[in-house]
Parts: structure tokens; C-alpha cells; sequence
């Protein structure tokens, strides 16, 4: 028989952050729990990619409560809540209707799952990677730990999320050695007596973590640490974390001229019209950046892409880079909207492995204030 389970805001935040971590997201950006109580429990999920009043009206007809969008209504600080600014009214809007606002933005943009990657695939792009991977998250942490202990460490600072990475987990290197110490005073040693130097076999455990789970890892390995006091060192890595990162890029099936490749995105991301700039005259590796994606042309060209597919480009920058790369203004909505039924599925496997029956709708409003006229 299956119960339905009540799954707070927080809950589904916590398990929904492990797959798009706040802490990937841009400096400035406004992502989380905009709006709306953290203890409230969840009825109905809607997700869109941009709250509107629409949008809104909707999830109150689905008897949602929770509404999930890529872009944050709120973004600068509001000086006024009243219904002179379209921000004003929405804000009002949900409050009075209970209803929860929830932003994944730049962190969804640079997860494996997120934006561009849905992008890349539905382009049918093979051998994808991330285009700008975050620099300075990785950091490192070695901790010396007696050999009786040391899966018992591992395994904690494993379940706190270090050596784990997308196609493997449990990863640490492991090297024996002979620790000295010394107790004083009011020590309490785990090994040894007060007053005499002491040499312990032990191992020097190494991992790689993403800094925002440090605190967690830390945390969990002390607590399993046998030591009073524990002897370990964090270090920031230079390392590129290939993991997360804005954009991605990777290869059609063959070469291809310009005109077929304007074609087939056309087609691939149904939208009604596409700006664009010649490049060198043929496409076979092709960036994707969803959304505004202007800032990362360069990372495109040293990454040797023939086009870059992204949005909100200017006038001056298709001209400071024709034949150099195509630039192909493909829209915003268009190369972003593609994300929602993949949102949608995440959000319901979590609502169904906590046992909820809460329902996820994506929203049926198309959100794009753009309107083409030919
Ligand atoms: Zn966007």
C-alpha cells in the first residue's frame, strides 16, 4: 500500500540542492527559496522557466503550492512591493496565495544535467564536456588516522559527499606511515600514556572534496576520528572542476556546411527564427550556451568551436567575430525552455522516493515575451 508522506519545502530543497548546488551558482545571482515558508508542506509542484502572472494563476488552479523556475523573479532589491512593477504584483500575488517560489538559475546552468547539456543533446552534440568548468571549488583534505580506524573514517567522510564524482565515488588515496605524539598535561590519548612519546601506525588518508561540502566533511570525519586531537590539513586546489561549469561543447556527427547547420537548429529547437554570423564555412564542433552566453565566445574559440549556439547577442559582437566563429542567436526561451520536462523528472523522482503524492506539472504557458513577426 503506498501512504502519502508530507515533504516539507526544506526536505525537498535539501535533496534537490545535492543535484544543483546553490554554491555553483554565480556571484550575484539570486537562486533558492525566494519566496514562501521553509516548513511548508508541499501540495502540488509547477515548474516554468519564468514566474509569471500566468504561470501563477495556474498553479493555483493545479492546487500547487511549490513553484520551481529557472529565472528568479526576485534579482535586485526591491525598494517596494505594490503592483506598479510586474515584480510588485507577482510578489504580492503569491504571497496571498501561499504559494512557494523556488530558483534554480545559474546552478542549473552549469550542472551535467542542467541547461546546456539538455542544449548539447537535443542539438545531438556526441562527446560533450563542459565548456568553462568553475575554477578554485576542489579542495583537498588529508587526514592521518590509525590503521584500525581507517575504513570507519573513509566511509564517514565518504557519506559526506567527498572522493565522489560523477562516475565514481569512494575515491581517496591511502599511504602508510609512523605518526609521533606526545600527551600532556590533561591529555587523553587514544594510544599511549601521558608523558611519553608515542609512534602510532597510520595512514594518510587523501581526498578530494567540493568546497561546500567541506564543513560537512570535517564534520563527519572527526566524529569518526578515534583521536582527540585529529592531525589533518585542507588545501585549496588550482584544479578545474570538470564536474560543474557554464556552457558545453562538443561535436555533430560530421562536418557540416553553415546553411544545413542553421537548419537543423532550427528545426531541433523549433524556434520560428535564428540572427546569425558566418563563421569559416563549415560546423563540426559546436559550444552551446543557454540563454545569454556572450561572455563565454572566447572560452568557445580557444575550445576550437566552429559555432557557438546561445542568445542576446549585439550587433557589435556578431561583428567583431564574423568568420571567426558563427554565432547563431538561436533565442532565449528556445535554448533554455528545452530543460523543463528534464526539471520535472528530477523533481518527481524525489517527490516519489520520499513517498509523496505530489504531483509535478510542467506549466502549459509558454513564457517568452518575444514574439516574432514575419
Ligand atoms: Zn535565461
Amino acid at each position: 500500500m503506498f501512504f502519502d508522506t508530507p515533504v516539507t519545502i526544506k526536505e525537498f530543497q535539501k535533496s534537490f540542492e545535492l543535484l544543483t548546488p546553490p554554491a555553483i551558482a554565480w556571484k550575484g545571482d539570486n537562486v533558492g527559496l525566494l519566496i514562501g515558508r521553509e516548513n511548508d508542506v508541499i501540495r502540488n509542484i509547477v515548474v516554468a522557466l519564468d514566474a509569471t502572472m500566468e504561470v501563477a494563476v495556474e498553479a493555483v488552479k493545479k492546487k500547487a503550492n511549490l513553484l520551481v523556475t529557472h529565472h528568479p523573479l526576485i534579482f535586485q532589491p526591491l525598494r517596494r512591493i505594490t503592483p506598479t512593477s510586474r515584480t510588485g504584483e507577482l510578489v504580492l500575488f503569491l504571497t496571498e496565495h501561499k504559494l512557494n517560489l523556488y530558483a534554480a538559475h545559474t546552478n542549473l546552468d552549469s550542472v551535467k544535467w542542467g541547461v546546456n547539456y539538455v542544449l548539447a543533446k537535443t542539438l545531438g552534440l556526441k562527446n560533450i564536456s563542459i565548456l568553462s568548468p568553475i575554477k578554485e571549488s576542489l579542495t583537498k583534505i588529508t587526514v592521518f588516522v590509525p590503521h584500525t580506524h581507517v575504513e570507519n573514517v573513509a566511509e564517514a567522510m565518504h557519506n559526506a559527499g567527498a572522493g565522489m564524482f560523477t562516475k565514481y565515488d569512494k575515491c581517496s588515496f591511502r599511504g602508510e606511515g609512523i605518526g609521533t605524539f606526545r600527551g600532556m598535561n590533561d591529555a587523553n590519548p587514544f594510544l599511549g600514556e601521558v608523558g611519553k612519546l608515542e609512534t602510532a601506525k597510520e595512514t594518510r588518508l587523501e581526498m578530494l572534496c567540493e568546497t561546500w561540502k567541506l564543513a560537512g566533511v570535517i564534520s563527519a570525519m572527526l566524529k569518526a576520528h578515534p583521536y582527540e586531537e585529529v592531525a589533518y590539513d585542507v588545501y585549496p586546489l588550482l584544479n578545474e572542476n570538470t564536474e560543474y561549469g557554464i556552457g558545453a561543447i562538443g561535436d555533430v556527427e560530421s562536418s557540416m556546411s553553415e546553411q544545413k547547420f542553421l537548419r537543423h537548429v532550427k528545426k531541433k529547437l523549433k524556434t520560428p527564427t535564428i540572427r546569425y554570423t558566418p563563421g569559416k564555412g563549415s560546423v563540426r564542433r559546436v559550444a552551446v550556451v543557454g540563454g545569454s552566453g556572450s561572455e563565454l565566445i572566447e572560452e568557445a574559440l580557444r575550445k576550437g568551436a566552429d559555432a557557438l549556439v546561445t542568445a542576446d547577442l549585439k550587433y557589435h559582437t556578431f561583428q567583431d567575430y564574423n568568420k571567426k566563429i558563427m554565432l547563431v542567436d538561436a533565442g532565449h526561451y528556445e535554448t533554455e525552455h528545452i530543460v523543463l520536462p528534464t526539471i520535472a523528472e528530477k523533481i518527481k523522482s524525489i517527490v516519489t522516493a520520499k513517498k509523496s503524492t505530489a504531483k509535478v506539472f510542467i506549466t502549459q504557458q509558454t513564457t517568452n515575451s518575444i514574439l516574432y513577426y514575419s
